[in-house]
């Protein structure tokens, strides 16, 4: 029986290639899956590879190992040093680790002049009794732990911040203020607020999210981004938030994030996942209806999550975009990337109908 389901997915895994429907079923342990494809994919294969070699001893190892490379090689820019410069041209990181077997989590926010967010972000789960560290203060924490401070510009982000200016800064996040952001850069003071402003949707983003489940069966997740491009100096997005750029409970599943962030967070998309799949819904089902909960108040944002039970089965779901995500698990020789069509919450077909009132 073992070596014909062993042969079974030796088969699955050497046919892997570009797939366009969530897969449900589980490649078997060691396991790791996250948000995005594509320069993603050396993550999820670092954060394997380290599991099945050794180097990583523990699932909460592997997250950290594949969002440190993320970090490292800054996968398509949105992650690590040098990307989405805010409005004074300025890097700032985002990032969160949780062990899902203890329930600790560390995270930074706004975290300046240091490269490896989620590094920092593990000494404060493992160095300190508080969950989130924000700001110069995350970063004077960061360069105690060993972290080195350095300008994390580079070349590219301060000719994306400079085009940014010349193009009258244009898109921006500020709303109802004097002059006129929308066509216009700072600095900028309040105006009346009416209902009729509205805040511009988040232009270029991106994230890495990660779930790893080690050959015991222990879970563990992390969250790395530089966040959003021109972004309000200081603004922190829903990376960092426990439940919101992921979750992880070893007794159930986990989930990771991306998308628009400042909407995003309101609703804890990672939370309510994994509290959909402890009630019993399937990962694909719970993943389509933490989607539809953002999409049924803001019918444009631009949302992915990946949802994992404790056994290995995923789905995915996103809106506003064709969202990917990439697994690689059990003897897979390579990572598979599943492609995620926007959800259509008027399809009746949709698997968390009837499930949840919305
Ligand atoms: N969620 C990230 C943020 O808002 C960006 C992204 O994943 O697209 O900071």
């Amino acid at each position: 029986m073992a070596i014909a389901r062993n042969l079974l997915l030796l088969i699955s895994a050497l046919s892997s290639s570009s797939v366009t429907s969530a897969a449900s079923s589980s490649s078997g342990l060691p396991f790791v899956i996250n948000t995005w494809g594509g320069p993603f994919t050396a993550a999820t294969d670092a954060a394997y590879l380290a599991l099945v070699n050794g180097t990583a001893a523990t699932a909460l190892d592997a997250v950290e190992v594949g969002c440190t490379t993320c970090e490292a090689n800054q996968c398509d820019g949105s992650v690590g040093y040098g990307g989405s410069p805010d409005e004074s041209c300025e890097t700032t990181l985002d990032a969160l680790i949780m062990d899902g077997a203890t329930f600790a989590a560390g995270a930074v926010a706004n975290l300046r002049r240091v490269r490896s967010a989620v590094g920092v972000a593990r000494a404060v789960m493992e160095h300190t009794a508080h969950t989130l560290l924000a700001g110069d203060q995350a970063t004077a924490f960061a360069v105690q732990n060993g972290f080195v401070e350095e300008d994390i510009s580079t070349p590219d982000s301060r000719a994306a911040c400079a085009e940014w200016r010349a193009a009258a800064c244009q898109p921006n996040y500020r709303v109802a203020v004097s002059p006129d952001a929308s066509v216009s850069c700072g600095p900028y003071t309040p105006l009346q607020v009416d209902n009729t402003t509205s805040a511009q949707t988040q232009a270029s983003h991106d994230t890495i999210s990660m779930i790893a489940i080690d050959a015991s069966g222990a879970m563990a997740a992390a969250t790395s981004t530089n966040g959003a491009s021109h972004k309000v100096p200081g603004r922190v997005g829903d990376g960092p938030i426990v439940g919101s750029g992921s979750y992880v409970d070893g007794e159930v599943g986990g989930c990771g994030a991306t998308g628009d962030g400042d909407i995003m967070m309101r609703f804890l998309p990672c939370y309510q996942a994994v509290e959909s799949l402890r009630r019993g819904l399937t990962p694909q089902e719970a993943a389509d209806d933490a989607v539809a909960r953002m999409v049924r108040k803001f019918p444009t944002i631009s949302s992915g999550i990946v949802v994992v039970d404790n056994q290995g089965r995923h789905g995915g779901a996103g809106s506003g975009w064709t969202f990917t995500y990439a697994y690689r698990g059990g003897v897979m020789n390579e990572t598979v990337v599943v492609s995620v069509p926007p959800i259509d919450t008027a399809d009746s077909s949709l698997a968390y109908r009837g499930q949840i009132q919305l």
